[in-house]
């Protein structure tokens, strides 16, 4: 077994697979701790998986966060995260140079092998399989980056986990369905006197110094160490994407920012950086004939709320179990199911986040849903019930009634997610 990339997905597949007693290699371009650009917030998601591998308390200097506070079109609210069966009432932020190697590590410590500073250049195709999506993969040719030296990996199985540019998963065929959103966001550092605030802020309509609302959302996510994270996003399906500038955004941001953040430019920590952000399970094919794509390298991240630490851990242990059954004896027909564990875990649910996407694309939409909903506290609770994917399932409450709603709506509209899925 193979895993291309330590981050979330790879080392969370790494971590399952080990330690249900498989065989594995991880190949980790760089070295842990290394710096990642994100946004830093765990949702209760991504602690419940973290508690499931057995490292929450490993998360050291972790901020413990209760909930979101949403300002947009003059309102202010704090809502906290729902109480929910299965996850916990918190979550945390925590820098991913801090983050990701506790997981790998856990992962190494479960029996898995870790190469780090080593980068996949290339998978060794087989034969082409028949019926499959994606061509026979033997494993990777590496390259140890301090020595310079290359040499050739084999494997009965490869997991690519090799994140949102995945050169890896294209070389084996994988590509982007652009009718689907994706996002682009920047994110930078400052020191903040309200660095240990119990909330995560965002703003959802930022405003030049004309107060001219401009495309785009912001966040400031504290720390708990002096620092807050401060980044800004923006998704492909707003008709004003192709002439848009985060770096000019992000400026604009940190001067819209209530100035009680102290966001200046004595205290911003060194220059932003970005990224993109493949939502929706717009990546795939999503299994070859012994190959899975996890994480953001199958465009995992969450549509409705950017999210993809959580969904990086899900997918690393929904093809681990699929890897492992397949490893049992199951074969091509077990790896297979993958496919189906992840319709099942998001097909609708993604189908409704991307439709929203396209509806909130449009800013007059912005503008109204916002406008109405940043008016009511108790709706803005049930909407974020639904955009962090935290709905009950042992419960018909109002987040789960206006969700089985958006999701009608949703089944009436064209549907190529489920075809990407069950391609
Ligand atoms: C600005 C920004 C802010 C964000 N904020 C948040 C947030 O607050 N919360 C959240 O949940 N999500 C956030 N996200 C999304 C989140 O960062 C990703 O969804 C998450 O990192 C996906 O995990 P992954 O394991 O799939 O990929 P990655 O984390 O990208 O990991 C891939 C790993 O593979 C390695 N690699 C790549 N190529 C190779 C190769 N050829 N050989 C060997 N190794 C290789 C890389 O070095 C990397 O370590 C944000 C994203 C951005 C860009």
């Amino acid at each position: 077994m193979l895993v291309v990339g330590g981050g979330p997905a790879g080392s969370a597949c790494a971590y399952w697979l080990a330690d249900a007693g498989w065989d594995v290699a991880l190949v980790e371009k760089k070295h842990f701790p290394r710096v990642k650009t994100c946004g830093d917030g765990l949702t209760p998601r991504s602690v419940r998986q973290l508690a499931d591998m057995g490292v929450e308390d490993q998360l050291e200097g972790a901020h413990r966060y209760y909930g979101l506070r949403a300002n947009g079109f003059g309102k202010t609210l704090e809502m906290r995260w729902p109480e929910h069966p299965h996850f916990p009432n918190y979550g945390y932020t925590i820098t991913r140079h801090d983050l990701d190697g506790i997981v790998v590590e856990r992962a190494a410590k479960a029996g898995a092998t870790v190469f780090q500073g080593t980068e996949a250049l290339a998978p060794i195709l087989g034969e082409p399989a028949e019926g499959a999506a994606l061509p026979e993969c033997q494993g990777a040719t590496v390259r140890d980056r301090e020595a310079g030296t290359e040499r050739e990996l084999r494997a009965r199985y490869v997991v690519v986990a090799d994140g949102s540019l995945s050169r890896f998963g294209r070389a084996l065929g994988t590509s982007r369905d652009r009718s689907l959103p994706q996002g682009m966001a920047i994110r930078g550092y400052y020191t903040s006197p309200r660095h240990d605030e119990p909330w995560i802020e965002s703003h959802l309509d930022i405003r030049d110094a004309e107060g001219t609302v401009v495309p785009g959302y912001g966040w400031i996510f504290p720390l708990g160490d002096g620092r807050v994270n401060v980044g800004v996003g923006l998704l492909s399906t707003d008709k004003r994407w192709k002439g848009a500038n985060t770096t000019k955004l992000m400026e604009t941001f940190v001067q819209y920012a209530p100035t009680s953040w102290g966001l200046t430019p004595e205290t911003c920590l060194g220059p932003p950086t970005g990224g993109r952000l493949p939502m929706g399970m717009a990546v795939g094919p999503h299994v070859g004939s012994n190959t899975v794509v996890v994480g953001d390298a199958g465009g995992s991240i969450n549509p409705f709320n950017g999210e993809g630490i959580a969904y990086g851990y899900e997918t690393g242990r929904l093809a681990a179990a699929s890897v492992g059954e397949a490893l049992a004896g199951g074969g091509r027909e077990a790896l297979a199911l993958y496919d189906e564990r992840l319709a099942h875990a998001y097909a609708d649910y993604y189908k409704v986040a991307n439709a929203f996407v396209r509806l909130i694309s449009n800013p007059q939409a912005v503008q109204l849903c916002v406008g109405v909903g940043m008016r009511s506290e108790w709706l803005m609770t049930q909407l974020l019930r639904i955009m962090s994917n935290l709905m009950r399932p042992d419960a018909l409450g109002p987040a789960e009634v206006g969700y089985r709603a958006m999701e009608a709506v949703a089944h009436l509209l064209p549907d190529t997610l489920s075809a990407r899925l069950s391609a």
